[in-house]
């Protein structure tokens, strides 16, 4: 408050402080559109006021306007439902051309890394989405290191991406760097097996893991529990760091930190996918149909599906660029400076 202002009798500051929160609330508003670009035509009280509290508009407006980038891998063994979940996630079909091999040919399969990419726009905002799949991952007869593929691709991006920055067209850097790993735990093992493990181990410094039980509609609601339970208890047995949600802000609303604790308790999520529509009660939904029933891959008491997609696409997808960004982009960097010097 400049000078100007302790000479107004505290009524008269209550009032200004009122039209300040309308202004406000206009200025951030599309209605203004027209005044924000000619400063000219604002009304004489609202030329009282800098105009720094557009800001986050102006953020906002360039971050549409630039659109949005996100890459997810997914891997886990052949079979658990991979492509079946990504599809039902961004409602694609991202696997038209692909192609299963036999037996014999997956005796000595290599991992292979395939992208794939679209670009999808909702209300106006377009995200390029590209998904990283590791068809192969755990397929062999021999599964020595076959994560090799996988950590050096996340360290490829690291470095080309190190590479760009230190160039000189700084501005226009493709950002390549994996910001989720969505890694497939069978429902039918009794938790990890060593390939989990291992995968996990070598990856966890370099991605954010969010451990997923695959098709859980093969298992009863107490199992599921049981095995979360288990899945729980041998990551932080081995030392894995998979993702942590961040802690909730304290002036958050209630709902939203009872979402936020649902969320965090849920952990590691048990999901179903399908690509086909049944009718569900009367309506039609993505689902399973059995001859018993049918599983609704977007119902909370069925699957931890929704919990996923609303994390994934919803409330983490920034934390998930910033974790990938500030700390295992940067160890990166830091061991490539120590290298370096
Ligand atoms: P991927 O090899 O891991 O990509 O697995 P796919 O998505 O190709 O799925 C393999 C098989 O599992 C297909 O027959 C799918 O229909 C089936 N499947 C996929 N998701 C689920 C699921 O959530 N539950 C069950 N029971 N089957 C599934």
């Amino acid at each position: 408050l400049g000078p100007r202002w302790l000479s107004i009798p505290p009524a008269a500051v209550m009032d200004s402080i009122i039209i300040q929160e309308r202004l406000v609330e206009r200025l951030l508003s599309p209605r203004t559109q027209a005044q924000r670009s000619h400063p000219a035509k604002l009304k004489d009280h609202e030329k009282q006021y800098v105009g720094f509290a557009t800001l986050p508009n102006q953020v906002h407006r360039k971050s549409v306007k630039k659109g949005f980038d996100f890459t997810l891998m997914v891997a886990g063994e052949s079979g658990l439902g991979k492509s079946t979940l990504v599809n039902s996630l961004f409602l694609t079909d991202l696997y038209k051309d692909r192609k299963l091999l036999n037996a014999e040919e997956r005796i000595n399969q290599t991992v292979e890394i395939v992208k794939h990419t679209v670009d999808i726009e909702e209300k106006g905002v377009k995200l390029k989405l590209t998904i990283v799949d590791t068809p192969g991952f755990g397929d062999a007869v021999n599964n020595t290191e076959c994560w090799k593929p996988i950590t050096d691709y996340i360290d490829q991006q690291f470095e080309q991406y190190f590479r760009d920055e230190s160039g000189l067209n700084r501005k226009n850097i493709q950002d390549n760097r994996v910001h989720c790993c969505l890694y497939f735990i069978s429902p039918f093992g009794h938790g990890l097996r060593p390939v989990d493990v291992e995968f996990m181990k070598a990856l966890h410094e370099k991605v954010n893991i969010v451990p997923l039980i695959a098709k859980a509609d093969c298992l009863i609601p107490s199992e599921i529990r049981k095995l979360k339970e288990r899945i729980r208890e041998e990551i932080d047995k081995f030392g894995i760091k998979v993702y942590q949600f961040p802690e909730c802000d304290s002036d958050e609303d209630e709902e939203f930190k009872q979402q936020d604790r649902e969320l965090k308790e849920s952990a590691p999520f048990a999901v179903i996918g399908s690509n086909t529509v049944v009718e569900a009660k009367g309506q039609r939904v993505r689902g399973r149909l059995y001859p018993w029933g049918i599983v609704e891959v977007e119902n909370q008491a069925h699957c931890d599906f929704v919990k996923l997609r609303n994390m994934l696409i919803r409330t983490h997808m920034h934390d998930l660029k910033d974790v990938t960004c500030d700390v295992h982009y940067e160890n990166y960097r830091a061991q490539c400076i120590q290298q370096m010097t």
